[in-house]
């Protein structure tokens, strides 16, 4: 299969309310062009330096998501650009997001990034930490929480998988409760994952390999 079919047959398939991000972390820009070239442009990357590579050699209307773990000293290098942070787990990032916006005249997206998985390495909130974090948001006015981002156990226990995006939905539901409209996302689901995630509610899949290809 070719990435333009594997793309079709993945977007073809989705809800109308999701949204793929095609993830691009490894991927030569000559292979990102077939996605855009199909009219695709939300991308993701989960590495700062790799993303300020790609940025300036592909078109201006792409919306690019971080994806990875963001180190506070590289915030103010994507925040000029940058769609949608995934990746926000700690407060101390979300306090240098919304310092680097305000300089930079923006207003930046976010998803608070929560640690759903067994895997101890995975970085994230736990629900505690989260609530904390949105009930302090009003000293925040440059970033806007737009939802919610986790990754199950890469496990091939489905039952433990489904529970960890059961368990991210139910979360993102109680707080959607006390948010205003602009909390209305859910990124939930990987290749591996993203139909269950989908079954779970997610609005929002991160798909590298099912496009691409294995990365070596
Ligand atoms: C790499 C990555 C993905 C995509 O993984 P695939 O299994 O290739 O689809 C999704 N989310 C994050 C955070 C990633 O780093």
């Amino acid at each position: 299969m070719s990435i333009k079919n594997n793309l079709h047959k993945i977007k073809s398939s989705l809800p109308g309310k999701v949204t793929l991000i095609a993830v691009t972390k490894t991927r030569a820009v000559d292979e990102i062009k077939e996605v855009i070239a199909e009219g695709h442009f939300d991308l993701g990357e989960n590495k700062v330096q790799e993303l300020l590579a790609k940025h300036p050699l592909l078109p201006t209307e792409v919306k690019w998501h971080m994806i990875g773990h963001l180190q506070t000293n590289k915030v103010k290098q994507i925040v000029p650009f940058i769609h949608l942070i995934h990746s926000v787990d700690s407060l101390k990032l979300l306090k240098e997001i919304n310092k680097e916006a305000g300089k930079a005249g923006r207003i930046v997206n976010c998803l608070l990034q929560i640690h759903i998985a067994k895997e101890e390495t995975k970085f994230g909130l736990d629900f505690k930490e989260a609530e904390e974090i949105i009930d302090s948001i009003t000293n925040f006015p440059n970033v806007k929480i737009c939802g919610l981002m986790g990754m199950a156990t890469n496990s091939d226990n489905e039952q433990l998988v489904r529970n960890e995006f059961k368990s991210l939905k139910a979360f993102f539901k109680g707080l959607k409760e006390k948010m205003n409209s602009d909390f209305n996302i859910l990124s939930m689901g990987m290749s591996g994952d993203y139909e269950m995630a989908i079954e779970e509610e997610s609005t929002m899949i991160r798909v590298g390999t099912a496009i691409f290809g294995e990365r070596s």
